[in-house]
């Protein structure tokens, strides 16, 4: 079948009232967004309260339906064909000529009904008219088929508008909200499963993603930082484009080494992590931050270590991980396709830098307590740190 179109479904964004455009015109920038990466020429536009892509060119069905399967908002996608108002004789060809096309080859006894719609009021038939005859067509046409108006294999749906349109599949889309209508957030983006996925799952109720690295050579390698880049990269798929600030970490990193317990390097190090972050995000108007942070899954994510990393940030801090099993987390992973790449063996700061016996129960007084250690060096050194950040734009582009 040569589709010529598909009908763009969304859930969610269908109810928001007045803010509806905004909600629309979002929704129509990320279409266009992943458009891009797919051959051919495509048009996106909004028609009598709905979004259509229609194709003008070649193109590639499984491509394009893959990347549309990324745009947040869209709740359906249905490949479609158009065609102009000729008459009915003109529009029992066209559906019969459909029928035969996508159907053709349907099973002895698949069952059919047609749900047409007329909202072209000046049409001559009305919907009930439009059901029976077409019903009558589409059995003439491929005898295998069969009605079932309660509960049938295919529904086809032919509605009456400027044109006409036919379509009969409704592939899922990823559902959440358009990126974009949600604001910004700042995602603390490691080399690890874990964050890459909290990115996509706050990106999927529309918030807009920066990102920030730490990054410590030599101590981490070039790969470990393009390892990052990549990751931003696929996650940039789902969220659009990305800027990525790399900040270099080292010198923070070393003054905490030599003058904080080891067991306390973690969780000292991860304050300062959301204390740049912090920094940056309200530099860069993001409204919180984000982490890949999970309950319990090593010392510095316990209940008493997440309290007192959490003491340092004003900005609400999501973490979209924080009930989840690695198991699950791993599922959504390979799923958006960061798992592979997550996995790479490169060495992040985290890593190299942890202690043998982290605290599991840190008090906030004392850990407060020992960053005074670092009183004298620790100003210029986040001074440093985020005067020489890079700032990488990330995207499929
Ligand atoms: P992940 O798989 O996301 O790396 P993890 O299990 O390795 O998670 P930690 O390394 O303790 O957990 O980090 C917890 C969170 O802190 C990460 O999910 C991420 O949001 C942030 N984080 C850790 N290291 C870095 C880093 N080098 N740069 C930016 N963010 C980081
Ligand atoms: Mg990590």
């Amino acid at each position: 079948m040569k589709y010529t179109s598909f009908l763009i479904k969304y859930g969610e964004i269908g109810v928001k009232g007045k803010n509806r455009y905004l909600f629309e015109n979002a929704l129509i920038q990320q279409i266009k967004y992943a458009l891009k990466r797919c051959e051919g020429e495509f048009k996106v536009h909004k028609a009598e309260g709905r979004i259509y892509v229609d194709v003008l060119s070649d193109f590639d069905y499984d491509e394009t339906i893959e990347n549309l399967r990324s745009v947040f908002g869209i709740s359906g996608i249905c490949p479609m064909t158009f065609a102009e108002d000729e008459g009915y004789d003109k529009l029992r060809e066209f559906v019969a000529d459909y029928a035969k096309k996508v159907y053709g080859d349907a099973p002895e006894g698949t069952t059919f009904k047609v749900y047409a719609r007329r909202s072209n009021k000046r049409y001559p038939l009305d919907s009930m008219e439009l059901n029976a005859g077409l019903g009558e067509v589409i059995l003439d046409t491929v005898p295998a088929l069969k009605v079932d108006v309660h509960n049938p294999d295919i529904t086809l749906y032919v509605e009456v508008r400027e044109k006409i349109y036919v379509y009969s599949e409704i592939i899922p889309g990823p559902g959440g909200m358009p990126v974009g209508t949600g604001g910004k957030a700042m995602l603390l983006l490691s080399g690890g499963i874990d964050s890459p996925v909290a990115g996509y799952m706050i990106a999927k109720r529309g918030v807009k993603i920066d990102a920030v690295y730490f990054h410590a050579p030599p101590y981490t390698s070039e790969r470990a930082k393009q390892k990052v880049i990549d990751l931003a990269k696929q996650v940039s798929k789902y969220a659009g484009p990305i800027y990525l600030h790399v900040i270099n970490f080292t010198d923070i990193q070393l003054a905490i080494y030599e003058k904080c317990p080891q067991d306390e390097l973690t969780i000292i190090m991860r304050r300062y992590m959301m204390r740049i972050a912090e920094t940056i995000a309200k530099q860069t108007g993001c409204l919180g931050l984000i982490t890949g942070e999970s309950i319990g899954q090593v010392a510095s994510q316990t209940l008493a270590s997440l309290a007192v990393t959490n003491e340092v940030c004003t900005l609400p801090v999501f973490r979209p991980c924080i009930g989840m099993d690695k198991l699950e987390i791993v599922d959504i992973s390979q799923k958006i396709d960061t798992y592979e790449t997550s996995i790479l063996p490169y060495e992040d700061c985290c890593t190299i830098f942890v202690a043998k016996h982290p605290v599991t129960k840190p008090s906030l007084e004392v850990i407060a307590r020992h960053e005074h250690n670092l009183d004298e060096v620790i100003d210029d050194l986040m001074k440093t740190a985020l005067e020489t950040k890079e700032t990488i734009v990330v995207s499929q582009e």
